[in-house]
């Protein structure tokens, strides 16, 4: 018998969590997990789940155009936001119920409340101290806004989820997931939408040709992108009947909208969390420090998820999770492989990416081959929305492995799912030509590209 209250205190019942704290009971240890603010944590409640209900409902727009082209008589349309936010908000609280239904099935306790670690082997929560043989912290980030004149007039994402009324006009600053992402949907539900980054280029990071196809195919949808843009001031105008803010930009142009939306990147929630009280560090930019076993500078204590800052998107946080309980209640040694994760970000239209863009490919393999294809979409040659899908393969020229796969287009991220599996696997560009492609669909593209990119 364990001289601490349970084996385990997870704080945070998020992605990361709550898997590893169902997980672990599982395994037999007596867990506890705290929550402060809302079960499933951000993906479930102001992140992918929210998200793409928002990103099917701003896809209508262009669906009912292109019903037209196939015959349909499509009435006016109109959109009611009330509507969707609370619809949308239905499902989060139907979601919120079946974690709550998940913890106490696998025989967590859960406790709602701020915790607040005492010491390394104890934490508050509600006023009453628990011993715990080892602390999990998994508390998330939060959206991160610059320091500038008039930032309290501005919202982020999580704001963004539960708007009173939608902006006429607005603008959205980062380039980033959010941002992109963000911007297709504000655009689909018919606000004037311009998306300000502050470099070239958005989505740094991503495969440069990927980045460029993107900011056509949403420049021609209507997004106003604005590179090289930043504000310096936001003032806001009460006199009129809808409050206005006012931006002034570094090129010292003004301009005018309803409402500014910070995508700007996300910080660690470490803050008054009492890790002062422990030996856990953390990095230059506050995310806790962890070893390949998710294990802190302060033995009994361990992080995962976006608070480690490595790899933040929901499935990473629960495969750590996995790893974790396995690791510390089923005697595993198991290490998280981080290499070809399969990304998507819900823009409109699509990317889906898998592995290495062209460019960190080259520095890595040296020789590659590259393969690509832009065509447009069967549906559109009815539909007559003018929109081009991008695809890349890029292969290592000594291996013929299948290093990186891009797409930009229509459920880009569906198929990028199974695309991922092979890539996984160590498939070949002589794999991909092995392959019968299925016929008529945009995927079948990547196992019918036969010549390589001239230089
Ligand atoms: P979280 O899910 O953030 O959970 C942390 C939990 O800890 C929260 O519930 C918080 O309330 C709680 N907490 C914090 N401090 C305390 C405390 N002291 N005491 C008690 N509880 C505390 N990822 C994808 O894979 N696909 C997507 O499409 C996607 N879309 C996204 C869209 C948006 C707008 C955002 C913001 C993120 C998106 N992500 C997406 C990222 C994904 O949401 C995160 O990677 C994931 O939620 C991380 O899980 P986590 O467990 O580390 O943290
Ligand atoms: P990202 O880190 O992806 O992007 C942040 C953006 O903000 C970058 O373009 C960055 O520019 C810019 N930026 C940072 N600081 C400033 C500043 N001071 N002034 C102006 N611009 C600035 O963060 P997001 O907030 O978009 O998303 C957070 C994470 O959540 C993502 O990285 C992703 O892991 C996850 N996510 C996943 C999604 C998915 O799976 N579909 C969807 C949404 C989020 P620069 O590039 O120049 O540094």
């Amino acid at each position: 018998m364990s001289d601490y209250d349970v084996d385990l205190f997870v704080i945070g019942a998020g992605s990361g969590g709550v898997r590893t704290a169902r997980m672990s009971a599982q395994y037999g240890a007596k867990v506890i997990v705290a929550e402060e603010q809302y079960l499933g944590g951000t993906c479930v409640n102001v992140g992918c789940v929210p998200k793409k209900l928002f990103v099917y409902a701003s896809a209508f727009e262009e669906e009912f155009r292109t019903a037209a082209g196939f015959g349909w008589t499509v009435p006016p349309q109109s959109f009611d936001w009330p509507t969707l936010r609370d619809n949308k908000t239905q499902e989060i609280e139907r979601l919120n119920g079946i974690y709550r239904n998940l913890l106490k099935q696998s025989g967590v306790e859960l406790i709602e409340g701020r915790a607040q670690i005492t010491g390394p082997n104890s934490v508050t929560v509600n006023g009453r101290e628990y011993t715990a043989g080892k602390i999990l912290v998994c508390t998330g980030g939060r959206p991160f806004v610059p320091d500038f004149p008039g930032n309290e007039h501005v919202i982020t994402s999580e704001q963004a989820f539960y708007l009173d009324t939608l902006p006429k006009r607005m603008v959205i600053v980062g380039g980033g997931y959010i941002a992109v992402e963000f911007a297709g949907i504000f655009h689909g539900l018919g606000v004037e939408t311009h998306l300000f980054y502050r470099g070239p280029l958005f989505l740094r990071g991503f495969d440069e040709d990927v980045r460029q196809h993107l900011a056509t195919e949403m420049a021609k949808k209507g997004v106003h992108l604005h590179f090289d843009t930043d504000i310096e001031q936001i003032s806001k105008d009460t006199t009129k009947s809808q409050d206005q803010l006012t931006l002034n930009l570094a090129d010292g142009s003004t301009m005018n909208v309803d409402s500014v939306m910070y995508a700007t990147g996300r910080k660690a929630n470490t803050q008054n969390l009492g890790l002062e009280t422990t030996a856990v560090s953390c990095d230059s930019r506050g995310a806790i420090e962890v070893d390949d076993f998710f294990q802190t500078a302060e033995p009994s204590i361990y992080a995962l998820g976006d608070v480690i800052g490595r790899v933040e998107l929901t499935p990473v946080a629960i495969r750590e999770g996995m790893a974790l309980s396995e690791n510390l209640f089923k005697g595993g040694s198991t290490k998280v492989d981080y290499d070809f994760i399969p990304t998507a970000v819900f823009s409109q239209p699509n990317i889906g990416t898998v592995g290495f863009s062209e460019a960190q490919a080259q520095q890595k393999y040296g020789a590659i081959k590259v393969f690509e294809s832009r065509f447009k979409p069967m549906k559109q040659t009815l539909g007559g929305i003018d929109e081009q899908i991008y695809m890349k393969l890029i292969v290592d020229a000594e291996s013929d492995r299948v290093v990186g796969c891009h797409m930009v287009g229509e459920s880009a991220g569906e198929i990028m799912q199974g695309l991922g599996v092979a890539i996984k696997a160590g498939a070949t560009k002589a794999d991909f030509d092995a392959t019968v492609g299925i016929h008529p669909t945009a995927a079948e593209e990547f196992v019918t590209m036969r010549t390589e990119r001239s230089a």
